[in-house]
């Protein structure tokens, strides 16, 4: 199954300690390493809209438009921020 359009990323860890990750589509195969993924188009998993992938989009695990980061998911995303910092990524 491939996207018909722009892709639905989420951020999967594929290293041992959580060290490395990329960012997959959620309906097909496709997937980006963090290096490409900012600057590309893609499609927002919760509003399906359209929009440009920031250097912030990183941060995310469900990579989703500005708009859903405001209203949704507020206290995981706080929660992700905090472990981050703690990593230092
Ligand atoms: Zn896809
Ligand atoms: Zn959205």
């Amino acid at each position: 199954m491939k996207c018909k359009n722009l892709h639905k990323y989420k951020r999967v860890n594929i290293g041992r300690k959580d060290t490395f990750h990329v960012f997959q589509c959620i309906e097909c195969p496709h997937y980006l390493r963090p290096e490409v993924f900012v600057g590309k188009s893609a499609r927002c998993i919760y509003c399906d809209s359209e929009f440009k992938i920031q250097p912030l989009h990183k941060k995310l695990v469900r990579i989703h438009c500005l708009d859903c980061t405001k209203s949704k998911n507020t206290k995981e995303e706080a929660a992700l921020q905090d472990l981050l910092t703690k990593l230092k990524v």
